[in-house]
């Protein structure tokens, strides 16, 4: 496999926002949308095996000693992994990872951008896919097949940079009852970034539209990027 970076760091996105996780970020892209934040993962990285990349994960879950309180464990163990990239299931080994995750006892979530196939995942991982509205660039990539791989534990993101992507996001969601089909719909704002060439989008304005149109969906905020220097890797 061909892989940009694994740490270890609080997920930032979708309903398990806040909670410790492990990433794994697969090097490639075969889309360049025009906020990307992760452009660096295009190219590079380093090759691993399967089993070297579970190695390395099993160090960072168990590298976080420390008491619980009320509990007799001496260690936390951090069981979320996600996979995400670039674009994770543009490599085959992502399927026998997730699979390698699943036996030893990991939730394995998936961030994919809506392009590739997901059926060939074990149904037990989470997918978080992305439809990608008219002004990501990228407009028109969404499999729609994906739509049946999808189910009540799966989530599907817009993230949104302008009133077109909202109304977009809004519309494919009414069409296609997205909200029956999945654990959640997210509309995310893109970030602002100073350092680079996105303006960014007021989740505040988001959050308007979506009380005004009584949408079913989560305001989705990349709440590592409040944490951390939005432009900050390996967080
Ligand atoms: S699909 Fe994801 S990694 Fe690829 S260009 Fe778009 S945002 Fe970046």
């Amino acid at each position: 496999m061909q892989i940009s970076e694994i740490f270890r760091s609080i997920q930032g996105e979708s309903t398990r926002a806040g909670l410790p996780c492990i990433f794994v970020r697969l090097t490639g892209c075969n889309l360049r949308c025009t906020w990307c934040d992760t452009a660096y993962a295009f190219h590079g990285g380093t090759k691993m095996t399967v089993d070297e990349v579970l190695d390395r994960i099993a160090e960072l879950s168990a590298a976080a000693p420390g008491k619980l309180p009320g509990s007799a464990e001496a260690s936390t163990k951090v069981s979320l992994v996600e996979l995400t990239g670039g674009e994770p299931l543009l490599q085959p080994e992502a399927i026998p990872l997730a699979q390698k995750l699943l036996e030893r006892g990991y939730t394995v979530m998936i961030e994919t951008s809506g392009e590739r196939p997901v059926e060939g995942l074990p149904r037990e991982v989470i997918k978080i896919v992305d439809v990608k509205c008219p002004d990501s660039g990228e407009p028109d990539t969404f499999r729609m097949e994906n739509l049946a791989g999808l189910d009540e534990k799966d989530e599907i993101k817009f993230v949104i940079s302008t009133r077109r992507d909202y109304e977009f996001a809004r519309e494919f969601t009414r069409q296609h009852d997205l909200a029956r089909r999945v654990h959640q719909v997210v509309f995310s704002p893109v970030h602002a970034d100073p350092e680079r060439t996105w303006p960014g989008m007021s989740a505040r304005d988001v959050a308007e539209w979506i009380l005004s149109d009584g949408l079913p969906v989560r305001l989705g905020l990349q709440l590592h990027k409040f944490i951390w220097h939005p432009a900050t890797r390996g967080v």
